[in-house]
């Protein structure tokens, strides 16, 4: 059942029993794993692509949750600019207020915290919220909802703007999130949120898009439905190259803003490109199974040859390409990564094992497949030794390929 509209979904892939994305386990510790059934559909009255299975959201967002938004570059310059449009565009009246929903380590509220302007940050996950505290950043250690939401209405005044990036769609229960948004925004305040958007996660085959904490694949059409439904408008978009491809979507009272022509465009775009029909997402099913058995064959025949197979970046995405694909330590050896709590633990699922990522020069294994694809080129460019001395990346969208 639709958790937006109470419609029928219907599913059109199953990738199987899926570990915990972003729980990475002691090589001791694998048999306490959590497992769920990853299946995904969309609905068929308001098109919203959704998991049919939800994991609970404590199981996923706890104290030693490992993601740091503030890890690359390109994302820090990123929210540094969105952080400094807000302050441009939105927070102009006489002490005005941001609040950010899934804050993390503090990365867009940083440049806010500069301007001296009134923030707080709203992070379930302790581990990160402590490190953005540090750094003087206000934070509360919670998730967002309805109730949370009226307790910071009522301690610091409305927000002129709510913000959060790639966590919206992280949240099953987006009924109670709009009541929150309904309780805490300024009358004329604008909530926006960014997240990775269907149409390219369909054009680009990123299948590993699709792991528990991504519970909605949103669509701007989806979006604005939903928004509707609780009493919002949908009055703007704005496409991002981060992350693979995201939109941004910018959501006010009704009548308070105009309607940007982005919207329609967009709306008409999706609609042509068929991205609310069953057989698109049929032929998207089938593209997965076609790069899932390239890329095993790949990596076979690599092995056969005695060539030396890694991984790089352990990233949650890669935890559904390892486990639905059957990858594990017989087809790559280790995987490297920057994020030193996961140095010394295991994959999710596939259990192969984690180290630094100065092991990939130091080693210097024949091939890495890169599972930080939307780092590609900071990835790259940082690695550039590895690459010199004959080390060749394995990539897997939106095909099978060597470079
Ligand atoms: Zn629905």
């Amino acid at each position: 059942m639709c958790r937006i509209c109470g419609s029928t979904v219907g599913e059109f892939f199953d990738f199987g029993r899926q570990p915990l994305s972003d729980t990475f386990p002691e090589p001791d510790r694998v048999d306490d794993e959590f497992f769920f059934r990853l299946a995904v559909g969309i609905c068929e009255s308001c098109a919203m692509v959704q998991l049919l299975e939800e994991v609970p959201r404590d199981r996923m967002f706890h104290d030693g949750y490992p993601y740091h938004s503030s890890g690359s570059a390109r994302m820090r310059e990123h929210f540094a600019g969105t952080a400094r449009r807000f302050l441009r565009e939105e927070l102009t009246a006489d002490d005005p207020f941001i609040v950010e929903i899934g804050s993390n380590d503090g990365v867009m509220l940083r440049t806010i915290r500069d301007a001296g302007v009134r923030h707080l940050g709203v992070e379930p996950s302790g581990g990160v919220a402590d490190l953005s505290r540090a750094e003087g950043i206000r934070v509360v250690t919670t998730f967002f909802e309805e109730e949370s939401a009226r307790r910071i209405r009522a301690e610091d005044g409305p927000a002129d703007v709510i913000f959060a990036a790639n966590t919206i769609c992280h949240i099953p229960y987006l009924d109670s999130i709009f009541r929150g948004v309904d309780a805490l925004l300024a009358p004329g305040g604008v909530f926006v949120f960014e997240d990775p958007y269907l149409g390219d996660i369909l054009e680009l085959n990123t299948f590993d898009q699709i792991y528990d904490e991504h519970f909605y694949l949103f669509s701007v059409n989806s979006v604005r439905a939903a928004a509707r439904r609780f009493g919002f408008d949908l009055v703007d978009v704005q496409r991002l190259s981060v992350h693979g491809g995201e939109v941004r979507y910018t959501i006010a009272r009704p009548g308070t803003r105009p309607v940007t022509a982005a919207v329609e465009a967009m709306i008409a775009e999706e609609r042509e490109r068929g991205m609310l029909e069953h057989t698109t997402f049929e032929q998207f099913g089938a593209n997965v199974k076609r790069i899932c058995g390239d890329l095993v064959e790949l990596l076979r025949r690599l092995r056969a040859e005695g060539k030396r197979v890694v991984g790089y970046g352990a990233t949650a995405k890669s935890a559904t390409v390892t486990n639905y694909c059957g990858i594990g330590p017989d087809l790559v050896e280790v995987v490297y990564d920057t994020t030193p709590a996961k140095h010394g633990r295991v994959m999710p699922g596939s259990h192969i094992p984690v180290r630094p990522a100065s092991g990939l020069t130091e080693t210097q294994p024949d091939y890495a497949i890169l599972f930080a694809w939307n780092h590609e080129e900071e990835i790259k460019q940082k690695e550039k030794a590895f690459h010199d001395a004959g080390g060749r990346w394995i990539t897997y969208v939106p095909d099978v390929r060597i470079s």
